[in-house]
C-alpha cells in the first residue's frame, strides 16, 4: 500500500528553502569561474521554458543559459489551456509543444450536463523540457541548484558564478504571507486501461460526486484511447493535500466508471493558490526590486484557478519586446504589469471570496453549477480574464448563489478571522 504522502503550502516551503539556501551559501559556498551570457534563467519551469523558447525565436542572436535543479526533464506537469485563453499568435506558437487538444471540454453537475464547444489543449512537462533542451544546448545547465541571485548573476552550490544583464527569477512560487490564499489542491493518476475508455471529451469537472473538502470533483484528460488523465480535486479552506488518499479515489471513481486499471503511467498532485486577497505591493517587495520574476514568483496566475500558463506566454512576449534587455528594466515592466494585473482582477478576488467565505463549502457546487449555466462567451471570457462590465453583473445577478447578508460581508478585502463551526 502507499505511503501517506502529504503536500504542505508550497508557497512556505519555498520561501523556507530559499532562506536556507541564501544562508548556506554565505556560509559555504566555494568560489569559482564566472561564465557570461546575455540572458541567465533561474530555474527550468513552465515560466522560463516559455520566455527561453520565444527569445530563441525572436532574438537569435542572444547567448543563454538557464539553471535547473531538477537532474532531467520536468515529468511531473500537464498544463492546459482554453483556445480563447491567449491570441491567435501566441496559440500557434504553442501547438508545436501540444499532446493533445480537443474541440471542447464537458461538465457535469447533478441535474446539469453541459458539452462546451471551446477548444482545449494541454501540453506537458516532457515536451516542454524537450523543446528547451533543443533550443539551448549546452545553455541548458542541470541539475544546477541557484543558492543566491541578483540581478547581475548567479550563484550555484558547487561555486560556479554566472553573470548577465538580464537575470530572470523563475524558481516557482516564494513566500506570499502578504496575500490571503484559498487553494485548488488535486492529486491524480494519468492510467493505462485495459481497453479504450470511449471519453472523447475531457471533463474538466466531474461535480457528480460527494463534496468533501470544500467543493469537490474529478478531471478527466483522454490523452489517447485507453490512457486516461484522472485528477480528484477540491476547492478548499486549507492547503493540506493527502496525496494518497486522493490516489484511492481516483481508482473508486475510475472503477465506478466501469474503467479497468491496467497500470499507473505517470502520477501529478498540486495544491494552487486561489487568491483571496492581500497586500501585492508588500508581496512584490519581498523579492528583490532589480531581479525580474516570473511565473507564480512574480505574481502572474490566474486568481480564481492558480493557473499559469496564459500568462506565461504574455509575460514571455513582452520580455522579447523589450529593449535593452537589462535586469533593472525588465524587473520594472514586469512589475507594473503584476500590479496593473493585481489592480483589473479585483472583481475575480471578490467572487472568490463569495464562493470561500460567502458560502459554506457545501454550498460551493452550487456556486459552479450556476456559472456553467451561462453562455459559453462569458465563460471563456471569465478564464481568460476580459469579463465586461455586462458579463459581470450577469455573473452577480439572478438567483443569488448564497444569502445575500453573507455577500455584502465579503465584498470588502479583509482579513477574516477563523470560521467557528458550532
Ligand atoms: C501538477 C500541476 C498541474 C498544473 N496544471 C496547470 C494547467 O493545466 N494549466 C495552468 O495554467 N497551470 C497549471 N498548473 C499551475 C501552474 O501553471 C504551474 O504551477 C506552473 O508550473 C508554474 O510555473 P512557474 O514557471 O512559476 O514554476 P515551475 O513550473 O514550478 O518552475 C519552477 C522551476 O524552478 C526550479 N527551481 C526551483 N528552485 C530552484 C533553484 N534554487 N535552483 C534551480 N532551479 C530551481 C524548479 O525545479 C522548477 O523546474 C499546474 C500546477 C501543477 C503543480
Amino acid at each position: 500500500m502507499a505511503t501517506r504522502r502529504t503536500i504542505g503550502v508550497g508557497w512556505t516551503v519555498a520561501f523556507s528553502c530559499m532562506m536556507i539556501g541564501k544562508m548556506i551559501a554565505h556560509a559555504e559556498a566555494p568560489t569559482g569561474p564566472t561564465t557570461r551570457c546575455d540572458v541567465l534563467l533561474l530555474g527550468a519551469g513552465l515560466a522560463n521554458g516559455l520566455i527561453a523558447l520565444e527569445l530563441r525565436r525572436r532574438r537569435p542572436e542572444l547567448s543563454i543559459v538557464m539553471l535547473e535543479r531538477r537532474p532531467g526533464p520536468d515529468r511531473l506537469h500537464t498544463w492546459c489551456l482554453f483556445r480563447s485563453d491567449v491570441p491567435a499568435a501566441a496559440w500557434s506558437a504553442l501547438e508545436p509543444l501540444f499532446e493533445a487538444r480537443w474541440s471542447g471540454y464537458e461538465v457535469a453537475f447533478p441535474g446539469h450536463r453541459r458539452r462546451l464547444s471551446t477548444t482545449y489543449a494541454c501540453l506537458t512537462g516532457p515536451a516542454l523540457s524537450g523543446a528547451v533542451a533543443a533550443a539551448l544546448g549546452d545553455g541548458l545547465i542541470q541539475p544546477a541548484e541557484v543558492l543566491e541571485a541578483d540581478g547581475t548573476g548567479a550563484r550555484l552550490a558547487d561555486g560556479r558564478a554566472f553573470s548577465a544583464p538580464l537575470v530572470i527569477d523563475g524558481r516557482g512560487a516564494e513566500g506570499g504571507g502578504a496575500l490571503r490564499f484559498a487553494w485548488q489542491k488535486f492529486a491524480g493518476l494519468e492510467l493505462r486501461l485495459d481497453r479504450p475508455h470511449g471519453i472523447e471529451l475531457p471533463v474538466v469537472m466531474d461535480a457528480v460526486v460527494p463534496q468533501e473538502d470544500g467543493y469537490r470533483f474529478l478531471y478527466l484528460l483522454p490523452l489517447g484511447p485507453d490512457r486516461l488523465l484522472v485528477e480528484d480535486t477540491r476547492y478548499s479552506d486549507g492547503p493540506a493535500l493527502d496525496v494518497a488518499a486522493l490516489e484511492q479515489e481516483v481508482v473508486r471513481y475510475a472503477g465506478g466508471r466501469g474503467l479497468t486499471v491496467a497500470s499507473v503511467l505517470r502520477r501529478e498532485a498540486g495544491v494552487l493558490p486561489i487568491t483571496l486577497g492581500g497586500d501585492f505591493a508588500a508581496f512584490q517587495d519581498g523579492h528583490p526590486a532589480s531581479l525580474p520574476a516570473v511565473g507564480l514568483r512574480g505574481g502572474f496566475f490566474h486568481p480564481t484557478t492558480g493557473y499559469s500558463l496564459p500568462r506565461a506566454v504574455a509575460v514571455a512576449g513582452l520580455i522579447a519586446a523589450t529593449h535593452p534587455l537589462e535586469s533593472g528594466v525588465v524587473a520594472q515592466r514586469l512589475r507594473q504589469q503584476a500590479a496593473a494585473a493585481w489592480r483589473h482582477d479585483g472583481f475575480y478576488r471578490m467572487l472568490n471570496r463569495m464562493l470561500f467565505r460567502g458560502a459554506e463549502p457545501a454550498a460551493r457546487r452550487r456556486v459552479l453549477d450556476r456559472f456553467y449555466r451561462l453562455p459559453q462567451p462569458l465563460i471563456e471570457r471569465f478564464y481568460a480574464r476580459r469579463l465586461t462590465l455586462w458579463d459581470k453583473f450577469r455573473i452577480l445577478t439572478g438567483k443569488p448563489p448564497m444569502p445575500i447578508f453573507r455577500a455584502v460581508g465579503v465584498l470588502r478585502d479583509r482579513p477574516m478571522p477563523a470560521r467557528t463551526h458550532a
